[in-house]
């Protein structure tokens, strides 16, 4: 097969970064081209970086050829984030991926971007301590990625996402310096630049260090399943439990459609016949826990309950969140592709949203599936379908919207935890004012005056390329303005 002749970027990538980290050639360039969404689009070259000082020559070489920059974790994200819509250079970090420190004293550890967020509960599991967020994702996804997102997971509810737990970041900005936001204690004086970064997906600089917060493991866990026979009962209880003034650790929901195709693939222990399964985390001191259990599983029979679980080993715990952690790998199962969706609502609301979403969903003539954070709102409707049926995918990014727009109408929001990346950018004036959104575009162009790092994320203003998912992307390579 013809080689492709290396381009002057590419050449001088090579000559900063060594051969063997630099990839150009279109059959190494696939697996690059996506992340779980449906957006698709090839990087002209991608980096794999083994330190900060090569992810930093990677910036200012990037900023020489005026080519755009995306930096990439895992590829595990759902909104595009990682995709390089405009081409240009792919910075991909999972070889920068040491835990460079533990501080047990000091309750705190210094890693990589490209650290597997399971790695790192791993490690820190001999010390007694845990890092809270902990996303369903968390065998894959990177610490890096999960800072670009502003990852959430079952344990959001009591903890907090992924700001909550960073203290510091090392980034390299566009252009090419580093520089360090945060410091190693909760109270960094100065403009909270770290707090900035949390959740900026990549259009700000890339984050090749983070200090994160660890908090000791609990004395004693209770996990429960409890048992419904609708979705209607489970939301009900939701309420009911945070009323009754329990905030257990984890309030996880898994309908009907999802119980069915986990249970046999899984042997979870989720009854086959449930309308509902509400899967629940109280931690603490053994007395509390026993205490909060007790009006746990009362406010779950008040909204009838018709059974309710309790693990008595770690391996049944085990066995409990393997159903939960599992239930999107194994729904992929059942159909060509999946659109999981990521939108918020009051607690109080889920019951009428998610008979809409279901409703509206059977009217798009599609299966739709649900396992969410239901404590904390979190819904993520999970619709299969199969993208070679002509106009499916047109019609499933159109249902997309309309869930979207249900949680707003409901005073939710259009994203709890998986960011907006391509996917939601045209929804934002939905939650954000005009002066809003201007803010948040200073600010990117400030850091970013050329809007080169990530283009076509986040903010909907996109002159720099076409509208909503289903025009071509059309690619302007060379100086400008990409947001
Ligand atoms: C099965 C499954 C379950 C999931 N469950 C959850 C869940 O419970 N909670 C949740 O929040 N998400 C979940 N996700 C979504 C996803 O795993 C998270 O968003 C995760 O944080 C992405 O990490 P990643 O390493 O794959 O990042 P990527 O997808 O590679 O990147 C995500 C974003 O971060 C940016 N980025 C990546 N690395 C860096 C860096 N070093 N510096 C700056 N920006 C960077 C990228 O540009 C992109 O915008 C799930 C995904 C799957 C497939």
């Amino acid at each position: 097969m013809a080689r492709t002749q290396p381009s002057p970027l590419v050449h001088d990538l090579q000559a900063a970064l060594g051969i063997e980290a630099v990839l150009f050639e279109p059959e190494d360039l696939l697996p690059y081209e996506f992340d779980s969404s449906i957006d698709r689009s090839a990087p002209d070259v991608v980096v794999l970086p083994r330190t900060t000082e090569e992810v930093a020559a990677a910036a200012r070489i990037a900023e020489e050829h005026h080519v755009p920059v995306v930096p990439r974790g895992s590829g595990t994200g759902f909104a595009g984030g990682a995709v390089a819509v405009m081409g240009g250079l792919l910075v991909v970090l999972t070889r920068m991926n040491a835990i460079r420190e533990i501080d047990a004293a000091n309750r705190l550890a210094v890693v990589e971007p490209g650290v597997i967020n399971l790695d790192l509960q791993d490690a820190l599991s001999s010390f007694g301590l845990l890092y809270a967020p902990d996303p369903s994702s968390q065998r894959i996804c990177t610490i890096g990625g999960n800072v670009g997102t502003n990852s959430g997971g079952p344990h959001t509810l009591a903890h907090g996402s992924t700001v909550n737990h960073v203290l510091g970041l090392e980034v390299v900005l566009p252009g090419g310096s580093v520089v360090n936001l945060g410091s190693r204690q909760v109270d960094a004086p100065g403009i909270d630049l770290r707090g900035l970064f949390v959740g900026s997906e990549g259009t700000l600089g890339i984050v090749t260090a983070i200090t994160v917060r660890l908090i000791r493991e609990n004395e004693a866990i209770r996990t429960m399943l409890a048992i419904f026979s609708t979705v209607d009962e489970a939301s009900n209880a939701v309420s009911e439990v945070i009323r009754r003034r329990v905030v257990p650790m984890a309030m996880e929901m898994l309908d009907q459609e999802t119980i069915r195709v986990v249970e046999p693939r899984v042997n979870a222990g989720y009854p086959l016949d449930a309308g509902a399964v509400l899967l629940m985390e109280v931690e603490g001191l053994v007395e509390a826990v026993d205490q909060d259990s007790e009006i746990v599983i009362e406010a779950c029979k008040s909204q009838g309950a018709r059974d309710i679980r309790i693990a008595r080993t770690a391996e049944e715990r085990e066995a409990l969140w393997e159903g939960r952690k599992s239930a999107i790998g194994a729904l992929g199962h059942t159909a060509p592709a999946l659109y999981l969706l990521d939108g918020v609502v009051p607690r109080s609301r889920l019951p009428e949203v998610l008979h809409q979403v279901l409703g509206l969903s059977r009217e798009y003539g599609f299966k739709c599936a649900n396992m969410f954070h239901a404590g904390d709102g979190n819904l993520h409707p999970t619709v299969l379908f199969d993208p070679e049926e002509e106009g499916a995918t047109e019609r499933v990014l159109q249902l997309g919207g309309e869930i979207m727009k249900l949680c707003v109408d409901a005073g939710g929001s259009i994203t709890g935890e998986h960011g907006i990346g391509t996917e939601k950018r045209e929804y934002m004036d939905w939650i954000f004012s005009e002066a809003d959104l201007e803010a948040m575009s200073s600010v990117r162009l400030a850091f970013d005056p050329t809007g080169r790092f990530n283009p076509c994320k986040i903010l909907p203003t996109g002159h720099g390329c076409a509208q909503g998912h289903f025009e071509p992307i059309k690619r302007k390579l060379g100086p400008g303005i990409y947001v």
